[in-house]
């Protein structure tokens, strides 16, 4: 029996802040399923390392995804390296522990800058080049506080707000223009990673995941959520767009 294509083969991913945590569990699912991957990060040597463990052709770049100037060099390389972008994952972020009272206007830019201006200025920039190809899907990484608004987690539930809402219009106006990308948000609860741990002031090494149906209040594994951004990259995902994807073992609808 021949091999089965991988389920992204052939494709260009470009992932952001793939250095670490669930950005690199996603870059090594699209590129164990054939995707030839651009791992990005603010911190190069992180993506470095995700690139070169991964292999297959894999491409590490620098990308501050706050910075337009910086996506605008990251899509002219793709472009003259690969001549397309099948897909995005705008996965880059960072959580600040406070809430509105005390939160600084200069902290709520901060996040606001990375995760709230990252996605926007990937989408703006991604949606030309995925047009001079066949389309494409961008898979926005949200949060369960974009649903439930954490109060410990104030401008981080705003940004994820924003992330959202982004999906939707960009999701909507792409099948008004008859563009061939779709564009969903995912919002996990707790995984386990370096965000996580250093969120709850814990330092220690992440959990043994067990095998199975997970209890409740277990936190999940960056594996469980790249596999569902491997699915939506897919064409596998082709009927579902301007969706928000929660993976979190069912904390939000708890009582
Ligand atoms: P992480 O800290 O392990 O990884 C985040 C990565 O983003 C790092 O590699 C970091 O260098 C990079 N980054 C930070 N600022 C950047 C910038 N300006 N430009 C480019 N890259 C930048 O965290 P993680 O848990 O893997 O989080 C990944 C995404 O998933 C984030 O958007 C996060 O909000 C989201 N998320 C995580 C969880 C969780 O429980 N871990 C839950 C919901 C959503």
């Amino acid at each position: 029996m021949e091999r089965d294509m991988g389920r992204v083969e052939g494709k260009v991913a470009l992932v952001t802040g793939g250095g670490s945590g669930l950005g690199a569990a996603d870059c090594e699912a699209l590129a164990r399923e054939g995707a030839t991957v651009v791992v990005t990060d603010v911190k190069l040597e992180t993506a470095l390392a995700v690139a070169d463990r991964i292999g297959g052709g894999a491409l590490a770049m620098a990308l501050d995804v706050a910075d337009e100037g910086q996506w605008i060099a990251v899509m002219q390389e793709i472009e003259a390296r690969f001549g397309r972008l099948d897909v995005l994952v705008n996965n880059a972020g960072v959580v600040l522990s406070a809430d509105v009272e005390d939160t600084t206007l200069e902290q709520f830019r901060w996040v606001s800058a990375i995760m709230t201006d990252g996605v926007f200025l990937g989408c703006k920039h991604a949606i030309p080049l995925m047009n001079k190809g066949s389309g494409g899907s961008i898979v926005n990484m949200s949060s369960t506080g974009a649903l439930l608004g954490y109060p410990i987690f104030f401008a981080y539930s705003a940004a994820k707000g924003a992330v959202r809402a982004m999906t939707k219009s960009v999701a909507v106006m792409c099948q008004e223009k008859g563009y061939k990308i779709r564009c969903n948000s995912v919002h996990p609860g707790a995984i386990e990673t370096p965000m996580v741990q250093t969120a709850e002031g814990r330092l220690d090494k992440p959990k043994e995941i067990p095998d199975g149906v997970l209890p409740p209040g277990t936190p999940g594994h960056p594996k469980d959520v790249a596999a569902l951004v491997l699915f939506l990259a897919s064409d596998e995902s082709r009927f579902i767009t301007g969706a928000e994807l929660v993976i979190d073992n069912g904390v939000t609808i708890r009582p």
